[in-house]
């Protein structure tokens, strides 16, 4: 899990959560659909034969019973007596039809098939009765005694039914109500499992992505670090560690600019040593590397200012820039770095002036006006440096004008 990608996570995340989801939404329909079965049962199966057994017993007692006492008292005609045992028979047929049409359990079955038999003689013995009253004759006298029995009979085999399927009700009713909880209680688990488990893997995930974005400051921290010692390197000289022309370039321009727009004096130094062909030829280009790099240490020594800048322009030579300075005193910085050299003492045979090694330096110290160019100061040092060679070497030419 630990190298799988965010993305792949995240998308397991939501395949999880939709997994879950209908996962629970079919538990949940599976649930609704026994629960609708159920009250169907309840309904249909025990509820509704309850109403219809009652109806059958009510018109035996309302209608069959009550036709025939009125008939007897002469209440009634005898086609309306006639008529009213006919149709009443015929509801009763009609609800029992009904009754045993809904689904019986097979325990039921025994009521039912005695209350049928039931039935069906009591409507044997008013079909009699109806052919008595329909008998002009009277040959045979009704028995109300009898009738009374028969309906005293059938309203206890219904009563015993009812009771019956008023049981079944309520125990169809309380499993109802069981199915109902625990189709709840099955809803709030398995959410409950969903949750927890869209947290567990949210809390990792989030837990990975903490982690990645300490790695990701960390590395960019270290990329800025880099970064930084990348520059410092392309603007240093890796021979001697001044530096290099390329920042060279970038503080002239900056500092002349500034010079211009403060009315300070610039002041720029060219520095060439003397005679270093030689000097490589009689002790070897390594030692020549040796040698720049004791030049290059004087410069730095003797140039700590912040507003100083030596370099190394390139092979043998180096360049000066100071800023916040005035003339005389740049010339005695230009001075006291060639005497540093001098006084270095390095031993050199090829050198037409000296035993030791020496440099000329050519400078320039001048407040910039809008006219003049960067390079003209350049050239003027470079002028200079030019003359210092020409008088003798291991001096400094100085300038105040271009
Ligand atoms: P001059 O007094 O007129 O300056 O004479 P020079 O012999 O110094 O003449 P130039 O300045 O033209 O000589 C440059 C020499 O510096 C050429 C080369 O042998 C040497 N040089 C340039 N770069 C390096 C370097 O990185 N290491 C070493 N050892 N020598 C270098
Ligand atoms: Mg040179
Ligand atoms: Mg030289």
């Amino acid at each position: 899990m630990k190298s799988l990608k965010l993305k792949t996570k995240l998308l397991y995340l939501l395949l999880l959560v939709g997994f879950g989801l209908v996962v629970v939404g079919l538990i949940g329909y599976i649930n609704i659909q026994n629960i609708k079965r159920n009250m169907d049962t309840l309904y249909f199966g025990s509820l509704l034969p309850l109403s219809e057994l009652n109806s059958i017993s009510s018109i035996y007692h309302n209608d069959l019973a009550s036709s025939v006492y009125q008939w007897s008292n002469q209440l009634l005609s005898d086609e309306q007596a006639s008529q009213n045992i006919v149709q009443g028979l015929d509801r009763i047929n009609t609800l029992w039809g009904s009754y045993i049409s809904h689904h019986k359990r097979p325990e039921e079955m025994a009521y039912v098939k005695y209350t049928e038999g039931q039935i069906q003689n009591i409507g044997n013995y008013f079909i009699q009765v109806r052919s008595l009253i329909n008998d002009p004759d009277r040959s045979h006298p009704l028995s109300l005694m009898s009738m009374d029995d028969n309906l005293q009979s059938i309203h206890t085999t219904l009563q015993q039914l009812i009771t019956y399927e008023n049981a079944v009700a309520k125990y169809e009713h309380s499993m109802l109500l069981t199915q109902y909880e625990n189709a709840l209680i099955q809803l709030v688990f398995f959410l409950g499992v969903i949750l927890a488990l869209v947290m567990g893997l949210a809390w990792t995930i989030f837990a990975r992505i903490e982690v990645q974005q300490q790695q990701l400051i960390a590395s960019s921290e270290t990329l800025k670090h880099l970064n930084l010692k990348l520059e410092q390197a392309s603007y240093t000289d890796s021979l001697t560690g001044m530096f290099n022309r390329r920042y060279f370039n970038i503080v002239y321009e900056r500092e002349f600019k500034r010079a211009l727009r403060s009315n300070n004096p610039f002041v720029f130094m060219m520095l060439d040593i003397d005679y270093f062909k030689q000097y490589n030829d009689t002790y070897g280009h390594l030692q020549g590397d040796v040698a720049l790099q004791a030049v290059a240490k004087v410069l730095k020594t003797t140039l700590q200012r912040p507003g100083d800048y030596p370099f190394r322009l390139g092979g043998e030579e180096f360049g000066i820039i100071l800023t916040d300075i005035d003339c005389n005193n740049a010339r005695s910085m230009g001075e006291k770095v060639r005497e540093g050299i001098e006084n270095l003492k390095i031993e050199h045979k090829g050198s037409k002036i000296l035993p030791t090694l020496s440099i000329s330096i050519g400078g320039i110290c001048i407040t910039p006006t809008v006219d003049m160019s960067e390079d003209a100061l350049i050239h003027a040092a470079d002028t200079n440096l030019y003359a210092a060679k020409e008088r003798g070497r291991n001096q400094v030419m100085f300038s105040n004008k271009l």
